[in-house]
């Protein structure tokens, strides 16, 4: 048996008739860019983040940066956040020319460690930065604690983390601003790149408008540095096509992780750390992902019998070569740093089968026997 880590065929097949007809009429129209698809989309995932404003732009990448650039980040600040996490969160800090600053993570949920945040403030810091990894949220309210007591921005990486909650509260209703990807591979995904900012500030909502326009408003009158990113009509009107059915996805992931923990549990017991829902939260498993000794060997191992795995991630941030002259070394952060060896992630998406899931545990259980 061949078990991919994401296949995204059968969705395709049963949204295939809606998707023709919304691309045709989309080129029908000749309206391609910031039209009425755009805008349906940004106020529909507004309204499902609790909040007024939704902008679109060109990926989740921009999203972050836009998010940091609007709340005045610059030159000299400094952003605190994970370096357990993709590129992009500490990449948007320093295309701000802002310095990332970061901080140990939480062995259980591999999120941003609140308890280390405050001794890491200094004058410099405006922002905080937390990811909800693999779909579940940060233990937003003691960020928010010290945030309001260090007049601080927090602008949440829900990049993984679409429909999530924490205590009743959407990705984006506590903090400052939320940003999510919309790339192909992501709980809502388009067919290209695609990202999206919302936020309960109406100013902030302002300038991200206008930073994605290069900064023109009105037209071709240039105020503040901004830039091309925006979302398309084409992407807008496949992420509309596929947005009613995000919940229901969202539930089957969440039935997919029981069961495999069930599955897991059963057959090997401690030998594998699975995933923990912190109480309060509503984790959207963007990734199953588990902890184990000899991490390594089991993806080869799991490789050979045709189950794709993948590794999110094998290189914490603060280690990066392009980060090097930020000064940090191997040891700074040991949580993060094991959690690096140890985590793997297992096949995850709407459509994988019982069947399918069996068999990763079966190959898995086999390694370790
Ligand atoms: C995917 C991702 C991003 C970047 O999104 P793109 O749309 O690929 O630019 C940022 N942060 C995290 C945590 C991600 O997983």
């Amino acid at each position: 048996m061949k078990v991919p880590m994401l296949d995204l065929s059968e969705q395709y097949a049963t949204l295939r008739d809606e998707m023709l007809q919304t691309l045709d009429e989309v080129m029908k129209s000749s309206r391609f860019i910031l039209g009425d698809n755009v805008k349906k989309l940004e106020q529909d995932v507004a309204t499902y983040s609790n909040v007024p404003y939704g902008i679109g732009v060109a990926n989740g990448s921009d999203a972050l940066h836009i998010a940091l650039q609007a709340s005045g980040i610059t030159a000299g600040d400094e952003v605190i956040t994970t370096p357990f996490t993709f590129f992009a969160t500490a990449g948007a800090i320093a295309r701000c020319n802002a310095t990332p600053v970061f901080v140990d993570i939480d062995p259980v949920t591999f999120n941003i460690d609140p308890a280390r945040i405050e001794e890491k403030i200094t004058d410099k810091t405006k922002a905080i930065m937390p990811v909800h990894l693999y779909g579940q949220c940060s233990d937003m309210d003691p960020i928010m604690e010290i945030a309001k007591k260090h007049n601080l921005y927090v602008i949440e990486d829900a990049a993984q983390a679409i429909g999530a909650t924490y205590k009743g509260n959407t990705v984006g209703q506590l903090s400052d601003a939320a940003t999510y990807s919309f790339f192909p591979t992501k709980n809502l995904g388009a067919y290209g790149d695609a990202g999206m900012i919302v936020t309960k500030h109406e100013d902030l909502a302002e300038k991200m408008r206008v930073i994605r326009v290069h900064g023109s408003k009105p037209k071709y009158y240039h105020h503040v540095l901004g830039y091309n990113s925006r979302l398309d009509e084409m992407q807008a009107a496949i992420l509309n096509v596929k947005f009613p059915h995000l919940n229901d996805w969202s539930e089957k992931r969440r039935k997919i992780a029981n069961r495999y923990t069930e599955l897991l549990k059963a057959s090997l017991g401690e030998q594998v750390v699975t995933p923990v829902e912190v109480e309060g939260n509503y984790h959207v498993f963007h990734q199953y992902t588990i902890r184990v000794e000899k991490r390594d060997e089991l993806q080869k191992f799991l490789g050979e019998q045709g189950v794709s795995t993948m590794i999110y991630y094998p290189q914490p941030l603060h280690l990066q070569p392009v980060f090097k002259d930020l000064g940090y070394k191997e040891g700074d952060f040991p949580i993060t740093e094991k959690a690096a060896k140890e985590a793997i992630s297992l096949p995850m998406f709407p459509e994988l089968t019982e069947e399918q899931q069996k068999y990763v545990v079966e190959c898995v259980t086999k390694f370790y026997q």
